[in-house]
């Protein structure tokens, strides 16, 4: 099935290692060219160095703290250098806290939401200019289950993916005369090299496994983790043509985890 991707260009943000890395892949294994972002640069160059060479695409990293403006303004300019503008901007950078609203205090509210929320709307507004100039893009929002059904040990992580899930659809109705398209995707169990480490700093490594079997009992549905690959195909998917008719939409990929209709 010809997705229709071969030379367009993706920014993935956090595209360096678990479920970015895995749409980078799936992106380029496609024919995209790909432009991957994280704050550690050896690790993004090493990704964009070995992908480029694996798919035959142009793959560069561009590092970057796109917690600040700052960062996402070295995205923008980095990326539209190079290729002149993009098709797909994945906003995908993110990761889990640990709160009670009662104790936790601004600069940590504000943190996240510079991470999960800011970041995407200053990626799109410097991206959706390039991709109405083409013709139309993609922007895919990685909210989380967790935007609905909030785990109680994380409200701040809980509340600004929620608030990325209602920016995704509110940009969808803005652009949608644009030819743009805009979703989000809710993951649930995902198994990133980071629930890993953190599973053998709770349960040491010969318990690990199990810590994390006993994880994926509690969320229900098929009891499993997904790898970072399944994730990125439903990426994929939705950045191709196939999807056309697709936009202002919330998709979860969460193994039945979600307890609502
Ligand atoms: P990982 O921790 O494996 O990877 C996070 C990526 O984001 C890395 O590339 C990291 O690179 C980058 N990143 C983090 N902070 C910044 C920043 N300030 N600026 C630039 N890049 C940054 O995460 P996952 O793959 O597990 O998760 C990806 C997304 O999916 C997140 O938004 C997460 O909330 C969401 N999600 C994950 C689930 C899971 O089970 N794994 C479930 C539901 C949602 P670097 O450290 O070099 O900056």
């Amino acid at each position: 099935m010809d997705l229709g991707l071969k030379g367009k260009v993706a920014v993935i943000t956090g595209g360096t290692v678990g479920i970015g890395l895995a749409v980078a892949e799936g992106l380029a294994a496609e024919g995209a060219h790909v432009v991957l972002v994280g704050r550690k640069a050896d690790r993004a160059h090493e990704e964009a160095t070995r992908i480029a060479g694996l798919h035959g695409v142009e793959a560069i990293a561009i590092p970057a703290d796109i917690a600040t403006s700052a960062g996402c303004d070295a995205v923008i300019a980095g990326a539209s250098e190079k290729f002149g503008g993009v098709d797909i901007l994945i906003n995908n950078a993110g990761t889990g806290s640990n709160e009670t609203i009662e104790e936790a205090e601004d600069a940590k509210w504000q943190f996240y939401w510079d991470l999960h929320v800011m970041a995407a709307v200053r990626l799109a507004r410097g991206f959706v200019p390039t991709m109405r100039q083409r013709g139309g893009g993609v922007v895919l929002n990685n909210a989380s289950i967790c935007a609905v059904q909030p785990l109680w040990y994380e409200p701040i992580y809980n509340t600004t993916k929620a608030a990325l899930m209602m920016f995704s659809k509110t940009l969808a109705n803005e652009v949608v005369k644009d030819n743009i398209r805009v979703n989000t995707i809710n993951p649930g169990l995902v198994l990133t090299p980071d629930w890993v480490k953190t599973a053998k700093q709770i349960a040491g490594e010969s318990g690990y496994e199990a810590h994390l079997q006993s994880v994926a009992d509690e969320a229900g549905g098929m009891k499993r983790f997904a790898t970072p690959e399944e994730l990125a195909n439903f990426f994929v998917f939705l950045c191709s043509n196939k999807a056309s008719y697709s936009t202002g939409s919330t998709y979860f990929v969460d193994g039945g985890w979600l307890k609502t209709v």
